[in-house]
């Protein structure tokens, strides 16, 4: 039997997602056609509708259709709840679920694929958009020392902060210019180096050993060369995308995450 999944958005030609997909469906012996849906404005819901009631199994979906995958859904995880946008749906007893693998991934890659445990690190999170306000609870679940956002707007990082007060990591919202502590792990959650952007950051913010990761990935951003200029570890988000795409499609197929050769 094949299985039929999709990545939905607009742009969607860039999307990596079928051939990271076609990966993990060869490594674990499922056949699967994994397309990429363009979705014009106002046609979500219904291409949403279509592709389950043709027997889909699960999507993807990426910028600028987060959030209403969030709002159509009828059941959400947590962390779709938390960050208020979904990246995974699926349909289960009748009911369409959202699930944000975006946090879970990232924590992911950091712990297996760059070996870094956040457990007691100190982590500066840099952006309060959709991305970051994304992370925080996975980042928070992990265990950290502290969790410092910052953010250009800082009304924005307040929110964040505001929003998971309850759960015992100590968050603390910061205006971008106003860093002065030292951290761990420093993460890039603007879009600013998209635009080649760069961010004023000081140098009393890293120690030596320092990491430091930038979710924009196949670009190399203004960030990742402030770190490998202060010979920092760097990584771009190629490995939050790959690991983000595990959890829908463990999501979707029923298997045990930590089961990945
Ligand atoms: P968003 O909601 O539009 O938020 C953009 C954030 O960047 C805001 O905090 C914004 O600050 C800040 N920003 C933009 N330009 C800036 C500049 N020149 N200087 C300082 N701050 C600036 O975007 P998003 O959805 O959070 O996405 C953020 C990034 O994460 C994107 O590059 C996206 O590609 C990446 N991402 C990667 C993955 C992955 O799997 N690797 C997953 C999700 C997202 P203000 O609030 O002040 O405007």
């Amino acid at each position: 039997m094949t299985y039929h999944c999709a990545v939905l958005g607009n742009p969607i030609a860039h999307s990596q997602s079928p051939e990271i997909h076609a990966r993990f469906a060869r490594e674990h012996g499922i056949a699967l056609d994994y397309t990429r849906i363009l979705v014009e404005p106002g046609h979500f819901a219904s291409i949403v509708r279509d592709f389950f009631a043709r027997g889909g199994t699960g999507l993807n979906v990426t910028l600028p259709c987060k959030e209403e995958a969030f709002a159509l859904a009828t059941r959400h995880t947590p962390y779709a709840q938390t960050a208020r946008a979904a990246n995974t749906l699926w349909m289960a007893d009748d009911e369409l679920w959202a699930d944000n693998t975006d946090g879970r991934g990232l924590v992911r890659a950091l712990s297996h694929d760059h070996q870094y445990p956040l457990q007691g690190k100190r982590i500066l999170l840099l952006g309060a958009g959709g991305a970051a306000r994304g992370v925080v609870l996975p980042l928070c679940e992990a265990q950290p020392a502290v969790i410092h956002i910052a953010n250009r707007t800082l009304d924005k990082a307040q929110a964040i902060v505001a929003e998971h007060a309850h759960i015992g990591v100590p968050l603390e919202a910061l205006a971008l210019d106003g860093l002065a502590d030292r951290y761990d792990l420093i993460i890039n959650a603007t879009s600013a180096g998209l635009s080649g952007a760069a961010l004023a950051l000081p140098d009393s913010i890293h120690h030596e050993k320092t990491l430091a990761y930038d979710m924009v990935y196949g670009k190399d951003t203004p960030f990742l060369a402030w770190a490998r200029a202060r010979n920092l570890a760097a990584h771009d988000g190629h490995s939050m995308l790959v690991n983000q795409a595990y959890l829908s499609f463990c999501q979707w197929f029923q298997i045990d995450s930590e089961s990945r050769p």
